[in-house]
């Protein structure tokens, strides 16, 4: 595309853009693609020539968008919402125009700066301790395994890195049954290995037990081990079972773990003061993490690690080969330094544009109205003769299955609910995902796509409850 023509199709880009994003609620949120289908109807292999960028627009039309889910649908009900809004959309293209690469301060002494700047204003407006330092990292699976390496590293007064894990007695980290995989993944990348990763039971909601942890802490001791890590997790995966910080971090510090809370998705909820006592206790903790690209309508990607000493971070990971110092090294911040990527983009901008466009107040606004809508659903499905309410809500996040009318085995029960969960999504009207809690196969319906209405969910809920009659 020469230059002159970019104006133009940029136009074109723009109109595609509005009106997919007021026709969102008319595709299917699943679409009905089979493996492989993209790969047959597209051609492989590029043109020796450029094609026309209205060629290119009509074949992602045809021919990409057809197989998209679409996350910005108002009924989408997975997983945690990816969720997006307009002001995070006109800083990516920004961003994009810019085509920055923000490894140094040099390389975009804004970016970084700004980033600097969000990060702090982020801390306050959820309620972290003035000391934490802020960095945004790619993801809460990358900022997991910062952390973990930090953790260690403190653990072996950074000796780990150039030294090797070889000669020190085995490292043990500390979750709950309930934590994300991402632990698990970071253990086996920092080298402590999945047999060392003590999964702490659960209570009956699902929070790690403390008197479980200390057993275990004390057991690995008595062997040898050096446990280094705890992990509680604020809104797991499955049910959103917040653990408690105070007894758990009290018994880490007693035997000098290093703690850090995976808060990826409940973190955004803590710009409501009325959440703050999920963070009860994160005075003993030493980092933390939250997604505002799961429930802050920032764009995916963008995770806020923080950490109560900067310079853990910075002993971890800063290598500088000559080609990256710069002149003012000893006066800036150079933020590939705390972080695995050495390239970095200019993510704060999205951040930025979203937090001055609504401003806190509308934030709250928007994330107390997606908890209020799932608490009054499950209120709903309490009462439905077809549904089963399996949890209480925890902030967007509603657990149910269908209600057994005889006494079916958890196996069968669960194939049922599997069905009727593709059942569900099969319809195109809504996308809910599952998990299993205890063995039992529940129906996840979370609460947080930006535009989602009280009337979205019902209209929902009607649906899942006329399908629930037919299905059995
Ligand atoms: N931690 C928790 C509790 C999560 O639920 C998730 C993802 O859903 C992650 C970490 C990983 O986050 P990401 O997908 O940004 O890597």
């Amino acid at each position: 595309m020469k230059q002159n023509e970019f104006r133009g199709a940029a136009e074109a880009t723009l109109d595609l853009m509005i009106n997919y994003l007021e026709n969102v609620e008319h595709y299917p949120v699943l679409p009905n693609f089979q493996p492989g289908a993209l790969k047959r109807s597209l051609e492989s292999g590029f043109p020796e020539k450029g094609v026309p960028f209205h060629a290119i627009l009509e074949e992602f039309e045809h021919s990409i968008l057809p197989g998209i889910t679409h996350w910005q649908h108002p009924n989408f009900f997975a997983y945690f919402p990816a969720n997006s809004s307009p002001p995070s959309i006109l800083a990516e293209m920004l961003t994009a125009t810019l085509g920055l690469q923000c490894m140094l301060w040099e390389t975009s002494p804004a970016a970084t700066e700004l980033e600097e700047i969000c990060m702090d204003g982020l801390r306050d407006a959820v309620g972290l301790p003035d000391e934490f330092f802020g960095v945004i990292q790619e993801g809460g699976s990358i900022s997991n395994f910062c952390a973990i390496l930090s953790a260690r590293e403190s653990k072996l007064n950074y000796l780990g890195n150039t030294k090797g894990l070889w000669n020190e007695s085995p490292l043990t980290l500390y979750t709950s049954e309930e934590a994300h995989s991402s632990i698990d993944k970071a253990v086996r990348m920092a080298g402590i290995g999945s047999d060392l990763l003590r999964k702490i039971p659960t209570n009956e909601r699902f929070q790690m037990r403390p008197d479980l942890l200390r057993m275990s802490i004390e057991s690995d001791i008595a062997q040898g081990l050096t446990p280094f890590c705890l992990i509680p997790t604020l809104g797991t995966t499955s049910s959103v079972a917040i653990d408690q910080l105070v007894p758990l971090a009290k018994i880490a510090k007693e035997h000098g773990l290093w703690v850090h809370v995976d808060a990826a998705y409940a973190g955004n909820a803590l710009v409501l003061p009325e959440y703050r006592w999920m963070i009860d206790g994160i005075d003993l903790c030493d980092s933390f993490v939250f997604n505002p690209h799961k429930w802050m309508f920032v764009n995916f990607d963008l995770s806020a690690l923080f950490v109560r000493e900067k310079d853990a971070l910075r002993k971890t990971f800063s290598i500088t080969p000559e080609y990256l110092r710069t002149e003012v090294d000893s006066q800036v911040n150079n933020l590939r330094d705390l972080g695995v990527s050495l390239g970095r983009r200019f993510r704060a901008l999205k951040l930025w544009f979203v937090l001055k466009s609504y401003g806190l107040e509308r934030i709250r606004e928007m994330i107390r109205s997606h908890i209020e809508i799932a608490r009054e659903l499950s209120v709903t499905i309490d009462r439905s003769e077809d549904l089963e309410l399996f949890l209480p809500p925890s902030l967007g996040n509603v657990c149910f299955r269908l209600r057994s009318k005889s006494d079916a085995d958890q196996e069968k029960r669960n194939l049922e609910n599997a069905r009727f969960l593709n059942q569900l999504n099969s319809t195109g009207k809504m996308y809910l995902s599952q998990t299993k809690l205890r063995g039992d196969l529940v129906l996840r319906f979370c609460v947080g796509q930006t535009n989602t209405s009280r009337e979205h969910v019902f209209q929902a809920f009607d649906r899942i409850c006329q399908e629930a009659r037919h299905f059995r």
